[in-house]
């Protein structure tokens, strides 16, 4: 059976998750112009390109099986969808946010009556009525961090990741809402109609998400700090130690490493004598 997957068309998820598809291993055949629907090459797949915004409704009502988008998007929309995979990437907060001038740095110092300008409009009022605000949501696409500037809003509620949007506005951050990242998102008609395709899909996916925070690492390793060196690398199923042809002084380890652990990692090996340290990307990892 078809699995229709949809991508976004464009903006900060686009590259990164068609990436991911690419190395899980689908031929995508994609034109420059990046129409509505691509190919894949010899697999039973249709990948559509979609605004991420709509990606969420298209899911839900079941005109493609499985979805990439922001978590964000996902739980602002509220529909009956489900997370599947975090993907790790796309990470961004939604925050309220003040103006310096304003003087306030918590939301119990939001006046009842403030004008809050957001794309986020649910989750702006879930929060303020968890918090027992009164105040007024107006809705906005985009460039939410200008409207206090322009005397349309007091405050804001908007994603960030660096947070320095906001600093060149000269607005605080006053509370994190949420937490976000890329997602992957079906529903429950379709895991009953294409349930197997849908999880080999997830298989796929999750093993480039979870090769990308590691790395191969060869090394050799004098015979008689071994032990040591085992204790610094943990692989899988522990490293792998092989012979060197001719040398009975020196051992090839290989292991994985998380991509986090590398440089420490080097530097205890070459404390220990380890020459020809070799350090390679994973493409995908499958437990
Ligand atoms: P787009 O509007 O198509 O560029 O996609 C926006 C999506 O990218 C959001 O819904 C988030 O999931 C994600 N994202 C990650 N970092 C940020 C950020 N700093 N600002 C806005 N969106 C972000």
């Amino acid at each position: 059976m078809t699995l229709r997957v949809a991508v976004p068309n464009k903006g900060r998820l686009s590259e990164e998750a068609i990436d991911l598809l690419k190395k899980a291993g689908l031929g995508i055949e994609e034109t420059a112009d990046r129409k509505l629907y691509a190919a894949v090459k010899n697999m039973d797949f249709e990948v559509m390109f979609l605004r991420a915004k709509d990606i969420v409704r298209f899911v839900h009502s079941g005109v493609v099986d499985v979805g990439f988008t922001g978590l964000d998007l996902v739980m602002e929309a509220a529909l009956d969808v489900d997370k599947v995979l975090d993907l790790d990437f796309g990470h961004c907060r939604l925050v309220l946010a003040a103006p310096e001038s304003s003087g306030i740095s918590s939301v119990e110092q939001v006046p009842n009556g403030s004008v809050i300008a957001t794309s986020f409009p649910n989750m702006a009022w879930q929060y303020f009525a968890r918090k027992d605000k009164m105040v007024e949501i107006t809705q906005i696409s985009g460039a939410a961090e200008v409207a206090p500037h322009i005397g349309v809003a007091d405050m804001i509620v908007d994603l960030v990741s660096s947070g320095s949007t906001l600093r060149t506005n000269r607005m605080r951050e006053v509370e994190t809402i949420a937490r976000s990242q890329a997602v992957m998102i079906t529903t429950a008609d379709a895991r009953k109609n294409k349930g197997v395709e849908i999880e080999e899909l997830v298989t796929a996916v999750q093993s480039v998400v979870f090769a990308r925070c590691k790395k191969y690492l060869m090394a050799d390793v004098p015979v008689n700090v071994l032990e040591e060196a085992k204790g610094l690398l943990p692989g899988i199923e522990g490293p792998t130690v092989m012979d060197i042809i001719d040398r009975d002084d020196m051992v090839a380890v290989h292991s994985v490493v998380d991509k986090d652990r590398v440089y420490d990692t080097v530097a205890a090996l070459k404390r220990l004598g380890a020459k020809g340290i070799l350090i390679m990307p994973i493409d995908r990892i499958v437990p």
